[in-house]
């Protein structure tokens, strides 16, 4: 079935009514303003006259108003983003308050990982016309929110064959494979489509020449992007996930990527040739890397920074953060010195925040999007983790980072949280559990339908989405086939 939300019959009505009053008070003038006492003859002039004359603005009204009818809304407008601290929700979304679920039980690093979230409840999708405002609800004073200076969903630049460079490189591919055809119901099925379930966010903070605590060995990590890959996953953007922009294509699910702290082992430039690139030993150099061996898997990352020193410099940072945004990678705050904010005021917390997303917006006229806390731990006020104002300038996340607990709920979902989006640590332990848990349970797992503007849910799993956040988008649900559902039982599987 489908729910689309375009311009209504009604609103075309409505607008041609306006239209109609909008044409009264002109003719009444024209009658009343006594100027002639025509003779008969000139009577009947002026009456064919007025007849022309309205018969051509009924003419245009109905040009004007067919012309309008052609627009459908356009899919970007619906990165028209919720802001919850300030604003009611609609539908069968939980109040603003309920979502703000609990998560403090998650503020050590190490997270409650084997925690299950609760099976899906049966609430059911709105009845009726479904419809849903998307509107851009921002705080007084700000800036509509814009995506990272970077294009979204970023496609290889333009290969310059007089000019080789790591950011031109011509099998850079991205994952931006969706639009395809609407699939079929049976195509949909067989493919495990659930635009509902979750999305792995890896968190990873070293990547070093062996294991530890926090540090991810380069062996490791090419494996982890060749285990992701092999699973059908794609890389999108974080801003992607958090805006429920996702453009990958059917039959593939979202993994997003997130490194910790700005720490050296993540980005080092070296010159080969007299180009500079990555050094193919960073985690950014082996990421490149295998995107470029890996049509369609993409290269997205988000790299959560303080200030001054990222990546082992103070002097290049700001060379280093352009070469992320460069090659279609994001930065996140991490707030201005990582100070633990367990203890932190208020406006302390502010300041923190706010006082990194200025150091950046000043350094590359970027406006960082997200937050990952330090350690994990929340502030003892929530107040401005999401929006604040520190040095007269406001600041905006669309999402609240924890340091790794589950796979993250999907964007569409009653369960997405700002406050509190949880990531997977990128370790052993963590990565087997929570991977493996998704390929055996597709009912937990997102899985694209290959089109952005629609969100594709399986009856099958349950009918519970957020209409705030699914916003313009279309809504399609479809029965799987039994045999898909066989393994699915109740969803309350642990493990
Ligand atoms: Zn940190």
């Amino acid at each position: 079935m489908w729910i689309n939300r375009s311009i209504s019959e009604f609103q075309l009505s409505k607008l041609w009514r306006g239209h109609w009053k909008a044409r009264q008070p002109s003719a009444h003038s024209g009658k009343s303003t006594g100027i002639f006492h025509p003779l008969p003859t000139a009577r009947v002039i002026l009456t064919v006259r007025i007849i022309l004359v309205a018969f051509a603005v009924i003419i245009a009204g109905v040009l004007w108003v067919t012309a309008g009818s052609g627009q459908t809304v356009p899919a970007a407008s619906r990165t028209g983003l919720t802001d919850y601290g300030t604003t009611q929700t609609t539908g069968t979304s939980a109040p603003a308050a309920d979502r703000t679920a609990q998560p403090d039980d998650r503020t050590s690093p190490a997270g409650p990982a084997g925690e299950q979230a609760p099976p899906l409840d049966d609430r059911t999708k709105p009845s009726g016309d479904g419809s849903s405002s998307s509107a851009d609800l921002r705080l007084p004073g700000q800036a509509a929110p814009r995506k990272p200076a970077g294009p979204v969903n970023p496609s290889p630049p333009e290969p310059d064959p007089t000019e080789p460079n790591e950011a031109v490189e011509p099998t850079l591919e991205t994952t931006n494979g969706c639009e395809q055809r609407p699939l079929t119901d049976k195509e949909l099925a067989e493919l495990q489509v659930n635009e509902l379930g979750g999305v792995p966010i890896i968190m990873y903070h070293d990547i070093g020449d062996r294991e530890g605590y926090l540090i991810r060995s380069r062996d490791n990590f090419r494996k982890d992007l060749q285990r992701f890959y092999d699973l059908g996953y794609c890389l999108i953007p974080l801003s992607d996930y958090l805006t429920g922009d996702i453009r990958i294509p059917a039959g593939k699910s979202p993994l997003v990527i997130t490194f910790d702290d700005g720490r050296a082992s993540q980005l080092k430039l070296i010159e080969v040739d007299g180009k500079v690139v990555a050094d193919p030993d960073c985690a950014v150099g082996i990421l490149l890397d295998f995107s470029r061996k890996h049509p369609g898997f993409g290269h997205s990352a988000t790299f959560f920074v303080n200030y001054p020193r990222m990546f082992g410099t103070e002097t290049r940072a700001v060379e280093y953060m352009k070469f992320l945004l460069d090659n279609g990678m994001e930065i996140g705050n991490h707030t201005l010195t990582h100070r633990n904010l367990a203890s932190a005021s208020p406006e302390e917390v502010a300041k923190e925040i706010g006082g990194l997303a200025n150091k950046i917006r000043d350094l590359l006229d970027y406006d960082t999007l997200s937050l990952a806390l330090p350690y994990g731990n929340y502030p003892r006020s929530k107040q401005f983790l999401l929006s604040g104002r520190y040095d007269d300038r406001y600041y905006r996340n669309l999402g609240i980072l924890l340091a790794g607990a589950e796979p993250a709920p999907s964007p569409y979902s009653l369960k997405f949280n700002p406050l509190a989006v949880p990531r997977i640590n990128g370790c052993d332990e963590e990565l087997d559990k929570w991977l493996r848990t998704l390929e055996k349970y597709p009912e937990r797992r997102y899985t694209s339908d290959g089109q952005s503007d629609t969100v594709t849910i399986c009856l099958d799993y349950g009918l519970v989405y957020d209409i705030e956040r699914v916003g313009d988008l279309k809504v399609r649900a479809f029965a799987a086939a039994v045999e898909i559902a066989e393994d699915a039982g109740d969803g309350t599987h642990a493990k």
